[in-house]
């Protein structure tokens, strides 16, 4: 394979022929002289070709070249007397690839994401997606090495699942039943015992009962895989279909989970602050112009640390009219998270300790009675970025928590199993992938962060 532009580009000096193959970014015309850049994903930069007479077939081919042309451009790689560029090349030879048709839609002009999500095919080409899809890509790999280097164990949870377990969120039913005639059962409900895993099954919401069973085996797990909520939630920061991180850690408690998401976070910005230098300078210079301070003040200031009730008290005191009212065992909302991490911290916060009436059975339940050892991490521009928490691991204090919500103890056998053979006190956290590519990059809208987004109404490719 020849060298991407990426590897021309770093490149300790100029000198010697180079082959150049991607799509054109622009071509411009001169009176002897055609300029063509020339980008092929690798990089954010891309590579100038500059074409004369002297290039073979200059007049019947180079001269006719536009935007999202696909060529292959031969030459010498010279040192580049225009600005902001290295190298440039002195072609040869130009060939052309693949023409385009005349509607091709990424002319020179700029495009509103909400037109680019309509051409999901056409705009990992913008230099916009372009460098989000090599942000994730960094982002991805480090969370394994973060993970790897702390002695993890990755576990491929299912996507597929019989329970609810967690009440996450709405679910999506997988079913192989004919919609327009199951079969029923006597009392004429759908008889899910004929359908392909005789229960009804679903979409997976999260991987963490599986995670538990991991970490209960392996110490420290994490899970990173696709995710799917049936919630119709219509804003920038949800989708149906989003990557979930899930670490699990034996012998942790929610202190040390703290401890966990924090280093996470640092550690994941700076190996992707190194690995992606220009994509994210470009979306410092055009998409968000804190994107690089951010950068620079989650790895290098602590994260501050608060109790739900401090949250709440600190809340109530802002003299600042909400839309939804804070009390005392009420969740936090949305707008509250945010003026609590932009507006009142300006910085990374870490909320503990919220109500037991507001949060999951399998919660650890403080000595207070009160509140549960629940975590969530919360950002500027984003709010929740993190949640998670100390898994309650004591058999009884678990059973008691079920039978007060209501929930069906049997469906929980394998659940309750764990707390009885080798019960550890253990802790975890999930992070939403998409968030965090958006938290790093300034990125609005979540659906501009995931190469083909699946929101309420849209899965269309
Ligand atoms: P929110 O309150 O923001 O809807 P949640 O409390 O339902 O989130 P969790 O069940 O705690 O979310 O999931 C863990 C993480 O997964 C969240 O902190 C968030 O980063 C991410 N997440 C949750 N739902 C979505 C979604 N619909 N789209 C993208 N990311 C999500
Ligand atoms: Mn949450």
């Amino acid at each position: 394979m020849d060298e991407l532009i990426r590897e021309i580009l770093a490149r300790p000096k100029a000198g010697g022929e180079v082959t150049v193959r991607g799509w054109l970014r622009t071509a411009r015309h001169a009176k002897k002289v055609s300029f063509l850049e020339v980008f092929d994903g690798s990089c954010m930069a891309g590579i100038q070709a500059v074409a004369g007479p002297e290039c073979a077939r200059f007049e019947e081919e180079v001269r006719g070249l536009g935007t999202g042309c696909a060529v292959e451009a031969v030459g010498e790689l010279v040192d580049s007397p225009g600005q902001g560029q290295r190298f440039e090349v002195h072609a040869r030879e130009v060939k052309l690839v693949g023409g385009v048709d005349d509607d091709y839609p990424l002319q020179k002009k700029r495009h509103s994401f909400e037109f680019l999500r309509t051409i999901a095919h056409l705009r990992p080409r913008t230099n916009t997606l372009g460098a989000v899809l090599r942000v994730r890509d960094a982002a991805s790999r480090a969370i394994d090495d973060f993970f790897h280097e702390r002695g993890f164990v990755q576990l491929h949870s299912p996507v597929i699942t019989l329970s609810d377990a967690e009440g996450a969120g709405d679910m999506f039913r997988v079913s192989t039943l004919d919609p327009s005639a199951p079969p029923r059962d006597d009392q004429g409900a759908v008889d899910y015992k004929q359908d392909f895993f005789e229960a009804p099954s679903y979409l997976t919401v999260s991987g963490q009962l599986e995670a538990e069973i991991g970490a209960l085996a392996l110490s420290r797990v994490y899970t990173f895989g696709p995710t799917f909520r049936a919630e119709n939630s219509n804003t920038s920061r949800h989708l149906a279909e989003f990557w979930m991180v899930e670490p699990e850690v034996a012998f942790c408690e929610i202190e040390g989970l703290a401890d966990l998401a924090e280093d996470f976070l640092k550690s994941v910005f700076r190996q992707v602050g190194e690995k992606c230098e220009d994509d994210l300078a470009f979306f410092d210079a055009r998409i968000d112009d804190s994107v690089l301070s951010t950068l620079a003040h989650v790895i290098e200031e602590p994260f501050e640390r608060i109790t739900y009730t401090e949250a709440v008290e600190i809340l109530e005191a802002s003299g600042r009219k909400f839309e939804f009212p804070v009390s005392w065992g009420a969740d936090l909302q949305s707008e509250h998270e945010r003026f609590l991490t932009e507006e009142h911290f300006g910085k990374p916060l870490i909320v503990t300790g919220y109500p037991k009436g507001i949060k999951a059975f399998y919660m650890y339940c403080n000595d207070d009675q009160q509140t549960v050892a629940a975590m969530d991490v919360l950002v500027p521009r984003i709010g929740e970025i993190i949640g998670g928490s100390q898994r309650e691991h004591r058999l009884d204090v678990l059973k008691a928590r079920i039978a007060a919500q209501g929930l069906p103890e049997e469906e929980y056998w394998w659940y309750l199993d764990l707390r009885r053979f080798g019960s550890v006190p253990h802790a975890g956290f999930g992070l939403g992938f998409e968030r965090l590519v958006q938290f790093m990059t300034g990125m609005a809208n979540i659906r501009d962060v995931i190469p083909f987004p699946r929101v309420p109404g849209n899965a269309s490719f």
